[in-house]
């Protein structure tokens, strides 16, 4: 488990210490490809900022960012015809790697409930 900013992956695709397919930055977020991808469009949206997860989250900026570059990610990916964010929170919400993340997931029809 990820838990500091030290041995977290995502932070080290923050400072590009490790390679991922960027597909979008700005000011405060980075979006690139999952490196599993569940869907045929599978995008991580995540603040460059470290925090665990959405319990260590009490800024509105922060929440408010990364769910406008969701969209702004989505609507660049060609996804007008919809498509699902998910957050991922502790085990039991099947949470893998502790740096908050919103997947964008297109494509393809997203049954509900999920797994
Ligand atoms: P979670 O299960 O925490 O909600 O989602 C973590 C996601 O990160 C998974 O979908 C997994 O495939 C993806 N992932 C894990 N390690 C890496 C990596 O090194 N690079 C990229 N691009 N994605 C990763
Ligand atoms: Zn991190």
């Amino acid at each position: 488990m990820n838990n500091s900013v030290t041995d977290c992956i995502f932070c080290k695709i923050v400072k590009k210490e490790i390679p991922s397919n960027l597909v979008y930055e700005n000011e405060n977020c980075i979006a690139f490809n999952d490196i599993k991808p569940a869907s045929p469009t599978h995008i991580l949206v995540i603040p460059k900022k470290h925090y665990k997860n959405l319990w260590e989250v009490e800024d509105k900026d922060v929440l408010g960012d990364l769910l406008l570059t969701a969209k702004e990610v989505a609507k660049k990916a060609g996804l007008q015809d919809g498509f699902r964010t998910v957050i991922n929170t502790g085990d039991n919400g099947g949470q893998t790697v502790y740096h908050i993340h919103v997947h964008v997931l297109g494509g393809r029809f997203h049954k509900w409930p999920p797994g």
